[in-house]
């Protein structure tokens, strides 16, 4: 079901990881978050991290956005030094985390209202992006009167609101059923096709990573690297049934396993 919605977007910018690292000062010693990873991920690319809790894919994350300093390296987003949280690359996480007392439109305006964007020119805004996640309608909803799909949809409007290049996810749909999860891999992939932003998706579901990624990264633990990397060039949309992608996700199920044993 491909939607047409014409957004008037800022596309996707390159990102560039030179030996980026991450060590945490823990309790019991040192901990190897990641170890030195070089990577290069292209504007408007969807590349999906993948590995087990504790491997390191939230610190990667968060070392994009500039939450997290790295230990070693550096991260370059559109040619930029990542030197800190910015408007050009946003998180969004399992819990969307919106304002409760705001209604719909009001959380997708808000990072605009924030930029001290004019309110027509918010409003238009922001109406062209509750279309585009497929929340016409429920404009004048609360929080509280969504579902947790909806929520999560809104989540995705209010942060391409600011018009990142980069859309960092962490889990973003781990809290939702099976079906609404579906239908959220598919809205997504419209939302990533009409904006053509950059895409780090980080997620511990084998299939979900290759319904979305042009690239997968497995991941593994303890310490913290990318040990594998797989290009999927099946054709979108793609089908969590898909033969071709159920085999993928046997393949790198063993590749899971086996760095986890
Ligand atoms: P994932 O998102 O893949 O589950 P994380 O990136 O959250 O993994 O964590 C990787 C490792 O780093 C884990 O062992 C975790 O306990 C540790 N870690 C993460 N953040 C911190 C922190 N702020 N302080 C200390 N250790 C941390
Ligand atoms: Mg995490």
């Amino acid at each position: 079901m491909e939607k047409s919605v014409v957004v008037q977007q800022q596309g996707g910018v390159p990102l560039r990881f030179a030996g980026v690292s991450k060590t945490f000062a823990g309790r019991a010693g040192p901990v190897e978050a990641l170890l030195p990873t070089t990577l290069e991920v292209a504007a408007g690319e969807f590349v999906c991290l993948l590995g087990p809790s504790g491997c390191g894919k939230s610190t990667l994350l968060s070392l994009v956005a500039g939450l997290e300093v790295p230990s070693s390296g550096s991260i370059t987003a559109g040619g930029r030094p990542v030197q800190g949280p910015g408007a050009d690359r946003v998180l969004l996480f399992q819990d969307a985390a919106l304002f409760p007392w705001l209604d719909v439109q009001g959380n997708v305006a808000f990072g605009l209202r924030q930029q001290g964007v004019p309110a027509a020119q918010r409003a238009a805004r922001a109406q062209e992006l509750i279309e585009l996640v497929n929340l016409k309608g429920f404009e004048r909803s609360f929080v509280h009167q969504l579902s947790g799909g909806m929520r999560q949809r809104v989540a995705i409007a209010r942060a391409l609101a600011i018009e990142p290049a980069v859309l960092l996810m962490d889990e973003p749909f781990g809290a939702l059923d099976a079906l609404t999860r579906d239908r959220m891999h598919s809205e997504l992939e419209t939302i990533w096709r009409a904006t053509g932003k950059t895409v780090l998706f980080v997620t511990h579901n084998v299939r979900e990573a290759i319904a979305l990624g042009d690239r997968v990264l497995v991941m593994s633990p303890r310490p913290g690297r990318i040990v594998r990397e797989f290009r999927v060039s099946l054709p979108r949309p793609r089908s969590l049934e898909d033969h071709a992608l159920v085999d993928l996700a046997r393949e790198i199920l063993a590749v899971l396993y086996q760095k986890a044993g």
